[in-house]
């Protein structure tokens, strides 16, 4: 685990950008913290338990403010299993209501499907938690101390509920998942046309730095074109699929799209999400 300060007093651990296995522990997404001077907030908590123990030992290192708040982004696997860590020290958890019945909902499942994949030994301790969020309404903002944070909610576009992060001093924003960068978003959960509204409202954002939940800093607005491509171009071959009543090995039949083949885990993750989507399109009919 190696934090970069990437701006004074906010630390980030780049996940491997790759797919989940035995040598990552699943540790693929970005998590970060934010300094303030009575407390300090946790953006997403990684994959578990082990994981999250690590960076509270790390956050103890450069710092006395308080571990007060931790944010989930959304509730998949990578960002939120080392909330049972989190529990364990009294720090408030903010997430959405929608993220929180869908942590609870399929975290038991998912946990046991990534033991089975990467092995039982990164998730020791690692367990899912009831706790309660006290049906929190966004948008809110939160004082650090000398630093104010605030919470934005986007419903149904990447999840059920998407929360970011915006420091006002640095006007640093942390996107969660409805940002990727270098690597192909994934969709599993996800109402695209929603998800592309909002890929433009926070684009007109006047950031300085975006944090995307998988990918490298983003400094560029035309970085985002990347993520708006995919999605559009996934959303359409899915629809059209089920238009034409094709099966999804016919359409994973011809492959990638040449225009969005270069990105990290292009195959994958297309293979894995057009079946998805076109079955969602499927049920919608
Ligand atoms: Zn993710």
């Amino acid at each position: 685990m190696v934090f970069v300060e990437v701006s004074p007093g906010i630390f980030i651990n780049f996940g491997k950008n790759e797919a989940p296995n035995k040598a990552n522990g699943w540790a693929i997404s970005n998590t970060g913290f934010i300094i303030g001077d009575e407390s300090v907030l946790v953006i997403d908590a990684g994959p578990s338990y082990q994981y999250a123990s690590e960076m509270i030992e790390y956050i103890k290192k450069v710092t006395n403010s308080q571990i007060n708040y931790l944010v989930i982004t959304h509730h998949h696997p990578d960002h939120s299993f080392g909330i049972s860590k989190f529990l364990e020290i009294d720090t408030k958890v903010i997430i959405s209501n929608s993220e929180l019945k869908n942590y609870l909902k399929y975290g038991n499942k998912l946990l046991l499907q990534m033991k089975k994949k990467v092995g039982d030994d990164w998730f020791e301790n690692t367990s899912i938690n009831e706790f309660n969020n006290n049906k929190q309404k966004f948008p809110f903002s939160i004082d650090l101390g000398s630093r104010k944070i605030d919470i934005n909610l986007y419903t149904d576009g990447h999840s059920g509920g998407d929360l970011t992060v915006t420091d006002k001093n640095s006007h640093i924003v942390f996107g969660g998942d409805l940002v990727f960068n270098e690597r192909a978003p994934t969709i599993p959960h996800a109402n695209i046309l929603n998800w592309l509204r909002y890929l433009d409202e926070i684009s007109n954002f006047n950031w300085s730095g975006l944090v995307p939940g998988h990918g490298p800093i983003i400094k560029k607005k035309n970085k985002l074109d990347f993520t708006k491509k995919w999605i559009q171009h996934i959303h359409y071959i899915a629809r059209d699929a089920v238009k034409k009543g094709l099966s999804p090995a016919e359409v994973l039949e011809l492959g990638v799209p040449e225009f969005l083949s270069s990105t990290k885990l292009a195959k994958e993750t297309w293979n894995r999400d057009v079946p998805v989507l076109m079955k969602h399109y499927e049920n919608d009919n």
